[in-house]
Parts: structure tokens; C-alpha cells; sequence
């Protein structure tokens, strides 16, 4: 599990868990998805497929139906609690996903084995595109944290209905927790979501940004979670 740790996915680039217990299967649409750009992980059971998709927060997991150990319902079950995150599930046969889709598990599409590349990938595609269209009429409503809002169109802040300005940066970190408040993010991670930086240095940047935030909007506006990182929301610990 030790490299899916140091997987750290850059904003442009999108991370797919595949889940699939036959090697040249997982080996094949992690080949493809890679060609067309995407960071892929594999997983070759259940267990290791919630773990990978906790850890490495995936923007969308192929899942196998049938695996050792945890099933995909059981898997996708799991992966869904704690964090939405698109699943497209492989099936033996279209049989047996309209019996998967009876039962209503959280998956976001079915593909049936034996499938093409080129039809993965389209729906895959499609997938994110779905995803990111539902994001972004989410996210044209103000956010609010607290007595903090948040006009993400506009960009404007106001704190006790009073605007503050702050920074293009210094926003973008903002609105990243504010939109997650029940997450918490590792220095790493929002260098490479805010900043789009690769290779996880600067997480002194990341410190400099939270402080000056906590300065603009309030101690409590962002909390430090010891050994982990950053979260939005009160409990914060100002340097
Ligand atoms: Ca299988």
C-alpha cells in the first residue's frame, strides 16, 4: 500500500482505481485509461480497493462485480459511504447487470464483459463529464462557512456581510476546503490541487496561505489536523 500513499494527483490530471482480480483484465484498461491521460491505480480485491480508493481519492473507480473476498456491490457500497465518487462496474453479462441494477448500489454505469477499450473509455469520459457538470451547477451557489460566504462566481468574500479581499491564491485554497468542510488534506495534496504542483514541495507555501487566511477571516476558518493537514472549518490551532 505504500505506493498508493505517495500518489499525489495534480488538478489537471484525473485518478482512476481500477478494481479487477484478473491481472491481464487490470492490466489492459489500466494500460488504455493511461494512454488517454489518466493516473491509474490497480487494485486486485475488495479489501485493498477500499483502502486504495480512501487513501488515494480517486475522481472515479472501475470496479469488477465479481472479486475475492469483498464483492463490487459490497465495494462499491463501502467507497460510496464516506465520499461520492463515480463507479463504473464491470459485469459478466448484460444478465447480470440488470439484476445489479435491481439493486440499486451506488454505481454510476454498467458495462458489460466482453467490452471494447474504445467503449471503456467512452464511458468513462462520459462519466466525468457528467460529474462535472452536476459539479459545476453545485458550486454556483454561494458556499458558506460559518459567518464566512463565499460567492464562487463573483469571488467575492464577505465575513460578517463586511468584504475581504484576499489573494487569487489565497481564494482558490479557500474555496477548495470551504466546498469540503468534512475533509481534511494533507500539505501535499492541496499543493497539487491549489497549485497544481507535482512533486509536493512547498508546504511551507501552504502554511504561509492558511495563516494569512486565518488572519483575513478569522483563527477558525481553517483547522490544523496534527500529522495530517488542513480542513475547513473551526478547531484550528493558529500558529
Ligand atoms: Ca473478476
Amino acid at each position: 500500500m505504500a505506493d498508493v500513499l505517495t500518489v499525489q494527483a495534480p488538478s489537471a490530471t484525473r485518478t482512476v482505481l481500477v478494481v479487477e482480480d484478473e491481472a491481464p483484465i487490470a492490466e489492459a484498461v489500466a494500460a488504455r485509461l493511461r494512454s488517454e491521460g489518466f493516473a491509474v491505480q490497480i487494485a486486485g480485491d475488495g479489501l485493498t480497493a477500499v483502502a486504495a480508493c480512501e487513501q488515494l481519492q480517486p475522481d472515479l473507480v472501475v470496479l469488477d462485480l465479481m472479486l475475492p473476498g469483498l464483492d463490487g456491490l459490497e465495494v462499491c457500497r463501502q467507497i460510496q459511504r464516506d465520499r461520492p465518487v463515480p463507479v463504473l462496474m464491470l459485469t459478466a453479462r448484460d444478465s447480470e447487470t440488470d439484476l445489479v441494477v435491481g439493486l440499486a448500489v451506488g454505481a454510476d454505469d454498467y458495462l458489460p464483459k466482453p467490452f471494447s477499450a474504445r467503449e471503456l473509455t467512452a464511458r468513462v469520459h462520459a462519466l466525468l463529464r457528467r460529474v462535472d457538470r452536476a459539479a459545476a451547477r453545485s458550486t454556483t451557489s454561494p458556499l458558506r462557512l460559518g459567518s464566512i460566504e463565499v460567492d464562487v462566481e463573483s469571488r467575492r468574500v464577505r465575513r460578517d456581510g463586511e468584504a475581504v479581499h484576499l489573494t487569487p491564491t489565497e481564494f482558490e485554497l479557500f474555496a477548495f476546503l470551504a466546498r469540503r468542510p468534512d475533509r481534511v488534506f494533507s500539505r501535499p495534496q492541496l499543493l497539487g490541487e491549489v497549485w497544481g504542483y507535482r512533486d509536493g514541495s512547498g508546504a511551507r507555501t501552504v502554511d504561509s496561505h492558511v495563516r494569512a487566511l486565518r488572519h483575513k477571516l478569522g483563527a477558525d476558518v481553517v483547522r490544523t489536523v496534527h500529522g495530517v493537514g488542513y480542513g475547513a472549518g473551526p478547531g484550528a490551532e493558529p500558529a
